[in-house]
C-alpha cells in the first residue's frame, strides 16, 4: 500500500506533493514525509507519525522550498509505524532520498551486505536497504542515478514503486515499479509522479502507466524516458486521463463514505450505461461478445478476489450458477495462489478488485494465465494493473472510491456480475426469454429503487445511537443474501472496530447461537424469497434465547418485522437483486455507528484501500 507522489517542474514542489498525499492518504496514514531539494542543492526531509497533517505542522516554519520534490504517505509493512521508519529514506552520503511503496522481500541478505560494506541503518524498514545499495553502486561505479538505479534493482526481489531524487542532480527525477502503481503526469516543463493519478489529475490530463520491470528518468532537460531494467528504451505511451476534480473531493459531506453511499444510484447507472438498453433488454458486455468462445467453451469458472470483492464474488457465483448452470468456485485470492490449485486451460477466471492492484487478486491472475486459462478481470480504477494484465474484463465505473471501507465499488461488482451472468446465460441459452427480460427489465430499475432504499433509511441515524456501545454483532442472511450479511458485518468491522460476524442464517444452531443473550444484536436480512419461511424460524431461535433483532425486510414485510426489535425496509426487488438493496442500510448502520463512536471513517486504523502488499 503506500502512496507516493513527487514533482519536478517550475513550481514550488511542497503544496503540490502535500496536496497529492492527502488525496493518497486512504492508502496508508501511519506516518508521512517529504523530502525537496531547495534551490541551494541541499536536500530538506520532513517527517511526522500519523497523518499528512502532523506532517504540515512538523514543516511548519522549516525551509520547504524546492522545485523537485516526493513524499509519502506509510502502510507499515516492515517496522513500527514511526517518524524514524517514515519515508523517505537517505543514503549514508545524504545525497540520494527515496520513497517506496512495496516490500523488498530479500532485504535481510541484502541488508547483512551493505552493513559488512561499512553502511548504517536508522530504520527497521526494509525501504533504507534500497536506498544505501543505490548509494553504494552509484559510488562503486561511478554512474549516474538511473544506472545506479536500474542495477540495484536487478538485485531487488519484492514489489516496488519507488521515486528517487539526488541533490548533485536536481533536474532530475528518477521512477520505478514493479508490482505496485505508478503513474506519470506529463505537464507543460514538469513532470507528476504518483500512486494513482488523483494527485495528477487537477494538473494536467496527459498520463503514462508506467509497467512492471521498468523505470523512468524524468528529465528538465532530456524530457521523460523510459527504459527496462536492460537498457532498453521504450517509446512512452501517453493516455489521456478522465477524472474530474469533483469525483475527488467530498462535496459537502461529512465523510467521503457517505458521499460514496449516497452516489449509489448514481454510480450504478454509470455502470449499466451502454450495457442495460433504456429499451429493450439486450445486455452488451464487449468483454464478453469479444470473446464468446472462451467463454462457451468453459466448463467452469473460478472467482478470485479478496475482502469486499470476495463478498460480491460469493453473490456472483450464486448469479451465474443459477442462470447459467455453470460450476463456478469462489476463491480468496491470497490462498488460491498458495495452494496449488487445478486450473485447466478451459476454465475463465474472473479476477475481482476495486483498485486493479490488489497483490494478492494480481498473482493469481498471473497463476491462472500461466494455466492456460482465460482471464477476465472486474475493476475499478482505469488503466490500473489487473485490467493490464487480464485478456478481457469489465471496468465497473463508479469513480474514484475514496473512503477506505468500500461501498459503492461492492454494489458496481455485484451490477457487473449480474450482467455477466445474463450476458453469459444468454450466450449458453440456460434462460427463458421471458425470465431474462423480467431480470434485465428490473436491473433497469435498480438505480431508482437505490434512490428509495436511501430514503427509506431516515430513522437509521437513531437506531444507530442504540447499538452504538454494542461489544458484538451477527449478521444473518440466507442465499443471495447470506454474502450480503458477511458484507455487512465487514463495514461493521472495519469502521467501527466492533466485532461481527456474518453467517448463513440455518447455521446458527450449528454453534454461534450460543453467543446469543439479551447483549447481542442480530442483523437478520430476509426478503420474501424461496426461504423467506426458513429465515423467519431462525430468527425466531433468536429471539426465542433473547437476543435483539434488527430486520432487513422488504417493503410491506410484516411477518418478519413483527417479531423483530428493529426493522429496517428496503424497496422490493427479485431475490437475485436484492443484495443490491440491502447493502444501502447495511453501509449506513455501520456508518453512523462509526460516527457516534467517533471513530475515524475515512481512514480507519490499520487499514489502507489499495492492498498492494501481500
Ligand atoms: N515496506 C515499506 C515500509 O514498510 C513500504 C510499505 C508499503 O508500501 O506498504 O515502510
Amino acid at each position: 500500500m503506500c502512496g507516493i507522489v513527487g514533482y519536478i517542474g517550475s513550481r514550488e514542489a511542497y503544496p503540490i506533493l502535500i496536496k497529492g498525499l492527502k488525496r493518497l492518504e486512504y492508502r496508508g496514514y501511519d506516518s508521512a514525509g517529504v523530502a525537496l531539494i531547495n534551490g541551494q542543492g541541499k536536500l530538506n526531509v520532513y517527517k511526522a507519525k500519523g497523518k499528512v497533517s502532523n506532517l504540515e505542522s512538523t514543516a511548519e516554519g522549516c525551509d520547504t522550498t524546492g522545485y523537485i520534490g516526493i513524499a509519502h504517505t506509510r502502510w507499515a509493512t516492515h517496522g513500527v509505524p514511526s517518524q524514524t521508519n517514515a519515508h523517505p529514506h537517505v543514503s549514508a552520503s545524504g545525497q540520494i532520498a527515496l520513497i517506496h511503496n512495496g516490500i523488498i522481500e530479500n532485504y535481510a541478505t541484502l541488508k547483512e551486505k551493505l552493513i559488512k560494506l561499512g553502511y548504517k541503518f536508522n530504520s527497521e524498514t526494509d525501504t533504507e536497504v534500497l536506498v544505501q545499495l543505490i548509494d553504494y553502486i552509484q559510488r562503486r561505479d561511478s554512474l549516474d542515478l538511473a544506472h545506479a538505479v536500474r542495477i540495484a534493482l536487478t538485485h531487488i526481489e519484492g514489489a516496488y514503486a519507488i521515486a528517487v531524487v539526488d541533490t548533485k542532480h536536481p533536474e532530475t527525477l528518477i521512477v520505478a515499479r514493479k508490482s505496485s502503481p505508478l503513474v506519470i503526469g506529463i505537464g507543460e516543463g514538469e513532470f507528476f509522479i504518483a500512486s494513482d493519478a488523483s494527485p495528477i489529475a487537477e494538473y494536467t490530463d496527459k498520463v503514462v502507466y508506467l509497467s512492471d520491470n521498468e523505470t523512468a528518468s524524468l528529465d528538465l532537460r532530456h524530457g521523460l524516458t523510459i527504459t527496462n531494467l536492460d537498457d532498453v528504451e521504450h517509446t512512452p505511451e501517453i493516455q489521456t486521463l478522465k477524472l474530474s476534480l469533483s469525483q475527488l473531493e467530498k462535496g459537502g459531506y461529512p465523510h467521503f463514505m457517505l458521499k460514496e453511499i449516497y452516489e449509489q444510484p448514481k454510480t450504478i447507472r454509470d455502470c449499466m450505461r451502454g450495457r442495460v438498453p433504456e429499451s429493450g433488454t439486450y445486455i452488451k458486455l464487449s468483454g464478453v461478445e469479444d470473446n464468446k468462445e472462451r467463454f462457451l467453451q468453459a466448463k467452469r469458472i473460478i472467482i478470485v478476489a479478496c475482502g469486499t470483492s470476495w463478498h460480491a464474488a460469493l453473490i456472483g457465483e450464486h448469479l451465474i450458477e443459477d442462470l447459467c448452470r455453470i460450476p463456478v468456485e469462489v476463491e480468496y485470492a491470497s490462498e488460491f495462489r498458495y495452494r496449488n490449485p487445478v486450473i485447466n486451460a478451459d476454465d475463465v477466471v474472473i479476477a475481482i478488485s476495486q483498485s486493479g492492484e490488489t497483490a494478492d487478486t494480481l498473482a493469481a491472475v498471473e497463476l491462472a494465465h500461466k494455466s492456460g486459462a482465460f482471464v477476465y478481470g472486474i475493476c475499478n480504477a482505469v488503466g490500473s494493473s489487473i485490467p493490464r494484465a487480464t485478456d478481457s474484463g469489465s471496468y465497473i465505473h463508479v469513480g474514484p472510491e475514496i473512503g477506505v471501507a468500500s461501498t459503492k465499488a461492492f454494489t458496481g461488482q455485484v451490477t457487473v456480475l449480474t450482467m455477466l451472468a445474463l450476458a453469459l446465460a444468454k450466450l449458453h441459452q440456460t434462460i427463458s426469454d421471458e425470465k431474462y427480460d423480467t431480470i434485465v427489465n428490473e436491473l433497469r430499475e435498480v438505480p431508482s429503487k437505490m434512490e428509495n432504499a436511501i430514503k427509506l433509511c431516515t430513522g437509521m441515524e437513531n437506531m444507530a445511537k442504540v447499538f452504538t456501545y454494542a461489544r458484538n454483532f451477527i449478521y444473518l442472511g440466507r442465499g443471495y443474501n447470506y454474502p450480503a450479511a458477511m458484507e455487512g458485518a465487514l463495514k461493521l468491522k472495519e469502521i467501527s472496530y466492533i466485532h461481527a460476524e456474518g453467517y448463513p442464517a440455518a447455521e446458527m444452531k450449528h454453534g454461534p447461537i450460543a453467543l446469543i443473550d439479551t447483549e447481542m444484536p442480530v442483523v437478520a436480512i430476509a426478503n420474501s424469497d424461496s426461504i423467506y419461511d426458513k429465515t423467519v424460524s431462525n430468527v425466531q431461535e433468536v429471539k426465542a434465547r433473547g437476543g435483539k433483532v434488527i430486520a432487513v425486510v422488504e417493503d410491506g414485510d410484516t411477518k418478519l418485522s413483527g417479531m423483530a426489535d428493529y426493522v429496517i425496509r428496503t424497496p422490493r426487488t427479485l431475490e437475485m437483486l436484492s443484495p443490491l438493496m440491502s447493502a444501502i442500510p447495511l453501509q449506513l448502520l455501520a456508518y453512523y455507528i462509526a460516527v457516534n463512536k467517533g471513530r475515524d471513517v475515512d481512514q480507519p486504523r490499520n487499514l489502507a484501500k489499495s492492498v498492494t502488499v501481500e
